[in-house]
């Protein structure tokens, strides 16, 4: 009997991707390493990050990240977050400038996961 490597369901050999998870089960006896190709320019800081993310089945969302709080879309772009700036951007157009405050706790707060998200899935997430 095996189980999952990302959630712990236990596989029937038969079973070609989790059916708890979905994930793959092809190497599911070797711990997963990370899709290296994605991960290797990035800093330490992030490379840490995202594999806690990974090994946590994202539970864990990233630790606050002051540069993201600080920065926001200045810290965003260059990561290829365009769409949270984009949002940013219309969101102090309609509320006058009130939501920097809300942008800048949801960039420290989220901004880890949103760049994991992108990176790692390919998903975009704007909140
Ligand atoms: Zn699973």
């Amino acid at each position: 009997m095996m189980n999952c490597n990302s959630c712990g369901a236990p596989l029937k050999d038969a079973d070609p991707v989790c059916p708890s998870c979905g994930t793959a089960t092809s190497g599911v006896s070797q711990p997963k390493p990370m899709a290296s190709g994605v991960t290797s320019g990035l800093s330490e800081y992030y490379q840490n990050e995202f594999q806690k993310i990974r090994d946590s089945n994202e539970q864990y969302k990233g630790k606050w990240n002051w540069t993201a709080c600080l920065l926001g879309p200045i810290w965003a772009f260059p990561k290829g977050l365009r769409e949270i700036v984009v949002v940013y951007v219309l969101a102090i157009l309609f509320t006058f400038g009130i939501s920097v405050l809300a942008y800048a706790i949801i960039f420290g707060l989220r901004g880890n996961y949103f760049y994991y998200s992108k990176l790692m899935k390919g998903r975009v997430l704007i909140i």
